[in-house]
């Protein structure tokens, strides 16, 4: 918590918001947005068509708002964009998660009987990188021919951890392709998990699929080597002919074996032999959510500088490690490759070539987020539209707090909304 005093010019805004008429309308406006940094704001009207006549009358008009505009959450996911959005959004994605590991909003109860696995899974290798313990102490010869050693206990947080020994003979394509594939190679995987059960039980996957339903949830994480690594949680409901057990060896089985086509030449993309799935009991169950929903909103690097899309100018002046560098322009590089059309890797050069969303989910799961932020916020013109047609027109004024001091007060919405979340969660 931030005990720094407040500058006096940035207080005597605050202040002088906190006296003008339209404080009262503006504080709802904050409380609405949740606190957000960097709130859209909108200028417009809303008329509402008369259901007998078809006349139109004016229900909303932003005019009459403090500096007449309507503010609108940014409703970012990353915290180095917006912390207020970020910790809605965790805390959406938090729910959702625990929705289908313990049951609540629309899901039964039942779902704590359900054997359930947590699985990690990562990359290949696509080069040896600096790693925890005593690094690489003996010679190593690359593909380029050089002998590269290391032999140097790192501190966990030493950010060499994760770089390449040798950049010249790292497999940048083979790292942005995987990273760009890995949605493919997961859909398979989850085929295969229900062929791999059905043949344990002997029965043909139609029969075993008629009754049982496989309900998944993943979410993404870049490792330090820029590779994604995805969290996934497994749950089968079904005839009970399955365990927690069964299931955990189905997918491991199906981890070791699924393969995805390879757009440029070479082998076809796999997981990496590090991979680990786990039964997990009903005990676990609530702190797994934390942990899950904790990765959703951390970005790539911790800068922020990769959570939007590139252009060409942006990515000659891109600030970021020498490695992070490599692989952003990799992907940008590939973009070029015909073969590669339909990876789109242009696109997703500041995702390092993935392209996939951080948190989903199948619909077995649970409910979805947008059923979730539905609920969970009030919807700013709610007082406008009541039933009868409603027609919006709005433009854009511009993005953030007009003053610090609105910044300001905006903040301290942000917190006191964290801290009784924070509360909420405990008394859980
Ligand atoms: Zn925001
Ligand atoms: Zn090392
Ligand atoms: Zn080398």
């Amino acid at each position: 918590m931030d005990t720094d005093p407040i500058p006096a010019d940035l207080l005597a805004e605050a202040l002088e918001r906190a006296a003008s008429p339209g404080w009262e309308r503006f504080s709802e406006m904050l409380a609405h947005t949740g606190g957000c940094t960097r709130p859209v704001r909108l200028t417009g009207t809303a008329r509402r068509a008369d259901a007998d006549t078809g006349e139109l009358a004016l229900v909303y008009d932003s005019a009459t708002e403090p500096d007449g505009v309507l503010l609108k959450a940014c409703q970012s996911r990353r915290a180095t964009r917006c912390p207020a959005c970020a910790a809605t959004y965790r805390s959406d994605a938090r729910a959702l998660v625990l929705a289908g590991l313990i049951g609540g909003k629309g899901v039964s109860e039942e779902v704590i009987d359900h054997p359930l696995v947590f699985a990690t899974l990562t990359a290949p290798s696509f080069g040896a990188v600096h790693t925890t313990g005593t690094c690489h102490q003996l010679p190593i010869i690359c593909r380029e021919g050089h002998t590269h050693r290391c032999g140097v206990e790192h501190e966990p947080a030493d950010p060499i951890l994760g770089l390449p020994l040798c950049t010249e003979s790292y497999d940048y394509d083979g790292a942005i392709i995987w990273n760009n594939r890995v949605t493919e190679l997961w859909r398979r995987t989850t085929i295969a998990t229900r062929r791999q059960l059905a043949g344990r039980v002997g029965i043909p996957v139609r029969t075993f699929d008629r009754h049982n339903r496989l309900a998944y949830l993943k979410v993404v994480e870049f490792q330090v080597r820029g590779l994604i690594h995805v969290h996934a949680l497994l749950r089968l409901e079904g005839d009970g002919a399955c365990d927690g057990p069964t299931l955990a060896t189905a997918v491991l089985a199906a981890v070791a074996r699924t393969s995805a086509p390879n757009p440029l030449a070479g082998g076809p993309i796999r997981w990496g032999p590090r991979c680990q799935v786990d039964v997990v009991a009903a005990e676990g169950r609530q702190r797994l959510a934390g942990y899950l929903a904790k990765y959703t909103t951390k970005s790539i690097d911790a800068g922020g500088l990769l959570d939007h899309r590139l252009n060409r100018e942006e990515l000659a002046r891109l600030d970021v490690g020498e490695h992070l560098h490599r692989l952003v322009k990799t992907c940008w590089d590939l973009g070029a490759d015909p073969r590669l059309a339909e990876c789109r890797l242009r696109e997703w050069a500041h995702t390092l070539g993935f392209r996939g969303h951080w948190l989903t989910k199948n619909p077995n799961w649970s409910t979805n987020l947008t059923a979730l932020r539905r609920a969970r916020h009030e919807y700013q013109l709610q007082k406008a539209e009541t039933d009868g047609v409603t027609i919006a027109e709005w433009s854009y004024a511009g993005t953030g707090h007009r003053t610090e001091g609105d910044a300001w007060l905006a903040q301290s919405v942000a917190r006191d909304r964290w801290l009784n979340r924070r509360i909420a969660w405990e008394e859980r």
